[in-house]
C-alpha cells in the first residue's frame, strides 16, 4: 500500500465511525482517565475491522472501550470466526449482505520460508484487501500506543487450492477429508513456515495458534458440542499413510482399526436412534473399549501428534526471536468434555508454549454445555436422564454452581465458572509454567446446532455489558495473567466490550 492509499485507508475509516450513537458514550469512557492494567488484555480481530473502520480508529476504541493493551490480529485464518463480519450487524464497522472472505494470510507472504509444502506459497496470500499488510500497516500504529501485537493463526486451509489435497486427512474408511492431519510433513512444513515468515519478517511481540480439533474416537461418540452433527459415520479423522506408519511403529494394532471404528459406530448409531443395547448404553461403551484398546489409542496419538507440532512451531519461534511469545488457544471443549480435559495437561502444555489461553466463554458456554451433553447423552450416558449426566459432568468438572441442563442454555455459565477454571489451570500448570490467560466472549454468537430440544435460541444466554464485567472480573481475581476478548471485534456490541474496561479499571 503507498502512502497515500494509505492515507485513504484511515480517513475511509474516520468516516465509517463518525457520528455513530456511541460517539457520546466513547467520550463519557475517555472522561473517566482510568489507570491501565499491567496485565495483558488482548482482543481478537480480523483485517477486516481495520478496512472497515480504519486503524487508527480501530485501536481508539479497543483502548477505551476494552482498556486493550495487546491487539491479535488474524494474521492466517479462512474462518469467517476469526477473520469475517457478522451477522446480526453490531452497529460498527460495514453492514453487508456478503459476509465471505477469501481467507489466508492477512500479512504478506514471503516464498522463501516455504519449502516443500505442495502448493504455491504465494497462492495462500489473502486477497481480501489488496494492498493491505495487517502486521506492516498495523504495527507502527500500536508501537506509538504502547501496545503490543501478537498475531493468532488459525488451523484451518483453503481446500481448493492446487495441492492442498496432500495436506489432507483420511477417514476409516480410506475416504480423502478437507481436515488437515498433524502427521503430515507437507503440513508441518507449512506451519513451521508460517512461523518463521512471520517472527522473521515482522517487529511481532508474539503468536498464538488455534487448534479446534480432538481425535476420530471422541468425535464419533459426540463428545463435543454440536457432537450430534460432528459424529457422522465414518467421517472422523485421522487414518492417513502417515498416521498409519506413526501407529505402528508405536506398536499400535493399525489392522485392527476400521473394525474397531466400524463396532463404536453402530453404538453411537443405536444410541443416536434411541435402541437400547441389552446391557446399556455405559456397559456396552465399556465392552466396546476392552475389546478395542486401539480406539483409546488412536485418540491419544491424535493428541500427541498436534502437541509434537506445538512443540515445533514454539522451538521454531525461539530459534527466531528468544523473546517472541508463542501461545495455543485451548478449545472451550475442556470446559465439557472431561476425555479431551484429561489431554490438555497444562504442565505438559507449558513445554511448548509461553501462555495458554482457556477459552471460558460463559455466555456462550451455556448453550454450548447443554448441546454436549445432549449430544453424549445419547452414546456414553445413554442410560441416565440428562439432567443427572449434567450434574455428573458439573461434579467431575468441578463447576459448583451452574444451572440444570432445563435451564442452563438460557442462563449461560457463571463467572464462577471462569473464577473456578483460572484456579485449576494456575494449579495445574506447575512452578514456571505458561502464563494462563482467560478467553472472554463477547457476543460469539449461536448456531441453532447449539439449541437443545426444549430450549429456544431467542431466550439462550446473550452477553450483556454486567456479564462480561463479572466474568472478567472474577478471571483477574482468580489470578489469571491476563485477558483475551473473544472471539471477533467486528462481532462485538461496543456496550458489551465496554464490560472489560469496566472489570480492567475496577480492579487496577
Ligand atoms: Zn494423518
Amino acid at each position: 500500500m503507498d502512502s497515500i492509499n494509505r492515507r485513504q485507508f484511515l480517513k475511509a475509516g474516520s468516516v465509517a465511525t463518525a457520528g455513530l450513537p456511541f460517539a457520546a458514550d466513547l467520550l463519557a469512557t475517555q472522561a473517566a482517565a482510568p489507570r491501565a492494567s499491567s496485565k495483558m488484555i488482548a482482543i481478537q480481530i480480523g483485517a477486516v475491522s481495520f478496512a472497515d473502520e480504519g486503524i487508527e480508529e480501530c485501536l481508539d476504541i479497543l483502548k477505551e472501550r476494552g482498556a486493550v493493551n495487546t491487539v491479535m490480529p488474524a494474521v492466517y485464518s479462512n474462518s469467517r470466526g476469526t477473520a469475517g463480519r457478522h451477522k446480526p450487524y453490531p452497529g460498527h464497522g460495514k453492514n453487508v449482505e456478503d459476509l465471505s472472505i477469501k481467507g489466508g494470510n492477512y500479512a504478506t507472504v514471503h516464498p522463501s520460508f516455504y519449502k516443500d509444502i505442495s502448493i504455491d506459497p504465494l497462492a495462500t496470500q489473502a486477497t481480501d484487501h489488496p494492498g493491505f499488510d495487517v502486521l506492516r500497516d498495523l504495527i507502527p500504529h500500536t508501537r506509538k500506543r504502547g501496545m503490543k501485537v501478537i498475531g493468532l493463526f488459525q488451523n484451518s486451509f483453503n481446500e481448493k487450492l492446487p495441492g492442498a489435497d496432500k495436506l489432507f486427512s483420511f477417514d476409516f474408511n480410506g475416504k480423502q477429508t478437507d481436515a488437515l492431519c498433524f502427521n503430515n510433513p507437507y503440513h508441518r512444513r507449512f506451519l513451521t513456515g508460517l512461523v518463521d515468515d512471520y517472527v522473521n519478517s515482522y517487529d511481532i511481540d508474539g503468536l498464538i495458534y488455534v487448534n479446534e480439533t480432538q481425535g476420530a474416537f471422541t468425535d464419533m461418540i459426540g463428545a463435543r458440542f454440536r457432537g450430534r452433527e460432528r459424529g457422522l459415520p465414518g467421517s472422523r479423522t485421522c487414518f492417513c499413510q502417515y498416521c498409519i506408519d506413526k501407529g505402528k511403529a508405536q506398536g499400535i494394532r493399525v489392522d485392527r482399526l476400521k473394525a474397531a471404528f466400524q463396532e463404536a459406530e453402530k453404538l453411537v448409531a443405536a444410541g443416536r436412534a434411541h435402541q437400547k443395547p441389552v446391557d446399556g448404553f455405559y456397559v456396552s461403551f465399556w465392552r466396546l473399549l476392552l475389546r478395542n484398546p486401539e480406539l483409546l489409542q488412536w485418540e491419544h496419538l491424535y493428541h500427541e501428534s498436534y502437541r509434537e507440532v506445538y512443540k515445533l512451531m514454539y522451538d521454531h519461534v525461539k530459534a527466531a526471536n528468544k523473546n517472541c511469545q508463542f501461545g495455543l488457544h485451548i478449545w472451550t471443549n475442556t470446559s465439557m468434555n472431561p476425555i479431551y480435559r484429561a489431554e490438555q495437561d497444562f504442565a505438559e502444555l507449558s513445554k511448548c508454549a509461553d501462555f495458554l489461553k482457556l477459552a471460558l466463554y460463559n455466555n456462550c458456554g451455556g448453550p454450548r454445555m447443554a448441546s454436549y451433553i445432549q449430544s453424549i447423552g445419547d452414546t456414553v450416558y445413554g442410560d441416565l436422564p440428562l439432567q443427572e449426566v449434567t450434574q455428573f459432568h458439573y461434579r467431575v468438572l468441578n463447576y459448583p454452581s451452574e444451572a440444570p441442563f432445563a435451564g442452563v442454555s438460557e442462563a449461560g455459565l457463571s463467572a464462577n465458572y471462569v473464577y473456578q477454571e483460572i484456579k485449576r489451570a494456575r494449579a495445574g500448570r506447575g512452578p514456571g509454567g505458561a502464563k494462563i490467560l482467560a478467553g472472554i466472549d463477547v457476543d460469539i454468537p449461536l448456531s441453532q446446532l447449539d439449541i437443545v430440544e426444549g430450549a429456544k435460541m431467542e431466550n439462550a444466554r446473550l452477553t450483556t455489558r454486567e456479564r462480561v464485567r463479572d466474568a472478567t472480573g472474577e478471571a483477574l481475581r482468580a489470578g489469571a495473567d491476563g485477558i483475551v476478548i473473544s472471539r471477533k471485534y467486528s462481532e462485538m456490541k461496543l456496550d458489551n466490550l465496554s464490560g472489560i474496561g469496566d472489570a480492567v479499571r475496577s480492579m487496577s
